[in-house]
């Protein structure tokens, strides 16, 4: 057993390693040369779209460099994605390593802060940085600016408002889990039972005595699962159609997170084996219960489908204990029937569908040629897609997404200060 100190000053030192973390959030006259502070007469020209924890991290090091950048979000108050949150929804990433630049979580959120301390959060980091977020209005397009829009504007956003914003620099951030993603299931329109995604899950109450299938064995549908066995769901079924890397959230202390940010740089062709070989020391052969040990490797599947492992927290035991039943993957459906790729065929009187999200980015910026086919930016993270045009909290990596979002929010904010530093002046 890793005793608590040696721990923390490990954690400690991976903080210290890492690079990627906070600071005071503050500004020392000495520092603006450095940081390329600009004279902001053009500040209004910058916008960040998304009130998330990505809009927030590049609003607040945008003002670190002496811009006045403003929050668009269609929302009426920042983290709506967390507001909209299941219950018992728990960050899986430590809460010292998981800060947003210039104000960490505090340390009264606990170790895995909780979806409410993630909002509480969220909403003293825009007060701390005092971040000007205007909601309640959503970006439908952003467009190539023209002549006649001035000069040294790039970009013009419009808003369901009726706005039209002219901008020199645009930051999107407006999600990776953005739109919820149902598979065009044959039968589905006609199937007789509830059906739901994971965003509209919020606790088992609704579910109770009910026969319910829960389609997606990632961390939400295994954590949902679990919640509706736990909290009176009378049958509950996972759908498998993609057996799962697992990894215990932590083993004697140590977590898996910080396991994450020291190998996901390395080369999958050394990380996999040991991954698979701590599989087999740290969890049980589910096998038997329907879900195998995936061929594929950890470190290999993040990078190739941007999935990562599923955190086990009560998974396991409640498919040992038969508290959640495996089943094969939904093929489609039939009156009051969910058909299964195995040929059997379940009468669940709700489905949820833990199927994922896509980016919906094609109708915003679909049109300037900055997409992937998939709908993912080209270029995202600390460069820019098209001069003054960012993408930020596009990337999934064993170092948690909070984490990236954080460097990333450090590394575009300084492009853009200097940028604007060198812009046409009205
Ligand atoms: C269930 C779940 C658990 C997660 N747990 C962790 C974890 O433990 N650790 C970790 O590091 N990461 C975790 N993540 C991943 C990631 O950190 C979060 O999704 C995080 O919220 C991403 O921040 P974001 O700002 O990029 O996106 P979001 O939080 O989704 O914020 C995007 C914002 O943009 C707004 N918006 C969207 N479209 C528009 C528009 N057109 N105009 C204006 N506003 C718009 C939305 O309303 C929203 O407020 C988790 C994700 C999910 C889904």
């Amino acid at each position: 057993m890793i005793t608590r100190p040696f721990l923390s000053m490990l954690l400690g030192l991976l903080f210290l390693l890492d690079g990627d973390n906070g600071g005071s959030g503050t500004v020392g006259a000495g520092d603006e040369k450095r940081m390329g502070i600009v004279n902001v007469d053009e500040s209004r020209q910058v916008y960040v779209i998304g009130g998330g924890p990505a809009g927030l991290a590049a609003a607040a090091e945008l003002r670190r460099r002496g811009m006045q950048p403003v929050v668009l979000e269609r929302g009426e108050q920042v983290g709506t994605s967390w507001r909209a949150g299941y219950d018992r929804l728990h960050l899986h990433t430590v809460r010292g390593l998981s800060g947003l630049p210039g104000f960490g979580i505090p340390r009264a959120a606990g170790r895995w802060p909780s979806r409410d301390a993630v909002i509480d959060y969220l909403e003293r980091y825009r007060a701390r940085h005092e971040l000007e977020v205007r909601g309640g209005a959503e970006v439908e397009r952003i467009a190539a600016a023209g002549a006649a829009d001035g000069d040294g504007v790039r970009w013009v956003i419009n808003t369901t408002a009726g706005e039209r914003l002219p901008a020199r620099s645009v930051v999107v951030a407006t999600g990776h889990a953005h739109t919820p993603y149902v598979p065009d299931w044959p039968g589905l329109e006609a199937y007789t039972g509830q059906l739901r995604h994971a965003r509209e899950y919020r606790n088992a109450g609704p579910f109770a005595g009910l026969d319910v299938l829960v389609v997606g064995v990632g961390n939400s549908g295994s954590e949902i699962a679990t919640d509706l066995a736990e909290g009176g769901a009378r049958r509950v079924w996972i759908a498998v159609r993609t057996p799962p890397q697992i990894v215990r959230r932590d083993v004697a202390g140590w977590p898996a997170h910080a396991t994450g940010i020291l190998v996901s740089r390395l080369p999958a062709a050394v990380v996999d084996p040991v991954a698979r070989l701590q599989r087999r020391l740290t969890i049980p052969d589910l096998t038997p219960y329907g879900i195998p040990v995936p061929a594929d490797g950890l470190l290999s599947r993040v990078r190739r489908v941007g999935e990562v492992p599923l955190q086990d927290v009560g998974f396991i035991a409640a498919v040992r204990s038969g508290l959640v039943t495996p089943v094969a993957a939904v093929t489609g459906f039939e009156g009051d029937k969910v058909l299964l790729a195995d040929g059997s065929a379940l009468g669940a009187q709700a489905v949820i569908a833990a199927t994922g999200y896509r980016r919906g980015l094609e109708k915003m910026v679909g049109h300037l040629g900055v997409l992937e086919e998939s709908g993912l930016p080209k270029v995202h993270g600390g460069a820019p897609a098209a001069p003054g045009l960012y993408f930020l909290g596009y990337g999934v990596s064993l170092r948690g997404m909070l984490r990236d979002i954080a460097g990333d929010a450090r590394r575009i904010a300084p492009a853009v200060a200097r940028d604007h530093q060198s812009a046409p002046r009205p």
